[in-house]
């Protein structure tokens, strides 16, 4: 599998292009927004968007979901029927954030834990970690060693959890018991800023480090 970062909105949000490099066929993971810049990076990439993947339900993540779905004429997969909430909320998360254009977003299949989503030759494992929000998902491609994490985990630092039915416990036990067995040598894509490994996470992060006790 390969991947490009698109970082969209005035969040900076990592929107990222995935795709399998025997057949062209790409998916888009959270495009929140600034969809023609998703669009230039798929040409440029040379590949065919077939689906739209939600980590979860806020509007810089699924946004412009609604939109690109409706342009390219294909499928959203994802969250977790417990964002729900979330996604039918988005003009109001629009309206405090100030993001133009958002629409809500009905996903065409919701995913659970065990879950495969796939584009081409590649398929993805479906991961429920909730906390940062209840629905939220990590999307794990176990050849390429990689996780997209969303807003769960950041390089040295974790999502916030006092949004609406966030839960802090809840977010470093999905951290501690779902993704670090996937490996320390998983290189994850966070929601925002830089790339990192689980190794670096499990000896640096201040919140969720292999030295923090709670
Ligand atoms: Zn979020
Ligand atoms: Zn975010």
């Amino acid at each position: 599998m390969q991947y490009r970062i698109v970082p969209v909105t005035p969040f900076r949000q990592n929107c990222s292009l995935l795709w399998c490099p025997d057949s062209g066929r790409a998916a888009v993971v959270d495009p929140g927004g600034d969809l023609d810049r998703i669009l230039a990076a798929a040409d440029d990439a040379g590949v065919e968007i077939e689906r739209i993947l939600l980590t979860h339900g806020h509007v810089d993540h699924a946004g412009g979901a609604g939109e690109l779905a409706d342009r390219l004429a294909v499928p959203i997969e994802g969250p977790h029927v417990e964002d729900q909430f979330l996604l039918d909320r988005m003009a109001k998360q629009a309206e405090r954030t100030g993001l133009a254009g958002a629409r809500p977003v009905s996903p065409d299949r919701w995913l659970s834990e065990g879950d495969q989503v796939g584009f081409g030759e590649v398929s993805l494992s479906v991961l429920h970690c909730p906390g940062h929000t209840p629905g939220h998902l990590v999307f794990h491609h176990a050849p390429s060693k990689l996780a997209v994490v969303g807003d769960v985990l950041f390089r040295g630092s974790v999502g916030r959890c006092d949004g609406p039915k966030g839960d802090h416990m809840e977010l470093i036990n999905s951290i501690r018991g779902k993704l670090w067995p996937l490996g320390d040598d998983t290189a994850f894509i966070p929601g925002h800023g830089d790339m990192s490994t689980f190794a670096f996470e499990r000896a640096a992060n201040a919140f969720v480090s292999d030295f923090v006790e709670y």
